[in-house]
């Protein structure tokens, strides 16, 4: 496959979508970033990287950390993680608070804001540096010792949390966040701040692309457990837009407000594309339609 000539093709082809869309300003400090960007990285698994536009330029990864988060609580927790949040598609925004006052602070799945701040819950009792554990795990995932948080990316954030501080106070009063609320949002912000670019991204999502047993320093999964984050990734991966995103690339994958989206063909490849401009839910607008063409252009996805 010349995955070359089908990334510059994409390219071209996303062109007429450069200007739809807007970056997230929830968070004050990604309204900063230039729209205008867009980067994408293949891995194969045959250990070929395939790059194209802005892939080397880091960018706040946002929710996709959330799937760093869960491979560790799994690797700590096991299945036992399974009480303390789902693994349903949760049908509304990745923000929101409805499900879980109806279903009594168990949030729906690990991928939405409620499910990730359980799993920092979760980790900050199994971590003794939680903020240079959870760094380390990701920089040896994607073999690069330069990756790093951006604090004030995670200040700013912390500034304007009522949201995320709304849906902590509820897990709290749910029993479901066994830690000090201030702490467990403090690295929930953190988590999220991290910078990595595509070439980052698609190197650590290589990980998930093996059906092999998965060590990285503590951190061990089985290769069905690395399966099983791929089930969560394609059902729960882009908020309430996941179904939409299954139809249209069909590819297990996470996206995250910074426009970023890293998805993996099991066995095949991890790609991950960039572009600041989002849709409605949240989801970048040409990272979406370039991913569609990938699997549209090799005429291949899991379905
Ligand atoms: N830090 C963001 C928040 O909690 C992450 C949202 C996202 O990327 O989906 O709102």
């Amino acid at each position: 496959m010349d995955y070359q000539q089908i990334l510059e093709n994409i390219y071209l082809k996303i062109q007429p979508y450069a200007q739809v869309g807007k970056q997230a300003d929830y968070i004050p400090a990604l309204a900063n970033v230039d729209p205008d960007q867009f980067g994408m990285c293949i891995n194969t698994v045959q250990g070929e990287v395939f790059m194209q536009g802005n892939a080397t330029t880091r960018f706040s990864i946002q929710s996709i950390s959330k799937v760093f988060l869960l491979a560790m609580c799994l690797s700590f927790e096991g299945e036992e993680l399974w009480r303390r949040v789902g693994k349903e598609p949760s049908g509304t925004a990745f923000n929101s608070l409805v499900q879980l006052e109806v279903e009594k602070g168990i949030p729906r799945n690990p991928f939405i804001n409620a499910g990730a701040i359980v799993l920092a819950d979760v980790l900050l009792k199994h971590l003794k540096h939680p903020k240079e554990d959870f760094l380390r795990f990701v920089r040896n995932l994607c073999g690069n010792d330069s990756i790093s948080y951006n604090e004030e990316v995670a200040r700013s954030e912390r500034e304007k949390s009522y949201l995320n501080a709304a849906i902590a106070n509820l897990l709290k009063y749910h029993h479901n966040i066994e830690g000090e609320i201030e702490e467990v949002l403090h690295f929930y912000f953190l988590q999220c701040s991290i910078e990595m670019s595509c070439h980052d991204l698609s190197n650590a999502f290589l990980a998930f692309a093996h059906y092999s047993p998965f060590e990285y320093g503590e951190i061990k999964l089985t290769s069905s457990q690395v399966k099983r984050m791929n089930a969560i990734m394609q059902t729960c991966g882009f908020y309430d837009e996941a179904g939409e995103f299954s139809y249209l690339v069909g590819l297990p994958g996470k996206s995250g407000v910074g426009g970023g989206i890293a998805a993996i063909y099991p066995q095949r490849y991890s790609v991950a594309v960039w572009s600041p401009r989002l849709n409605q839910k949240g989801n970048s607008v040409m990272g979406i339609k370039a991913l569609e063409l990938l699997t549209t252009e090799t005429e291949d996805s899991i379905f």
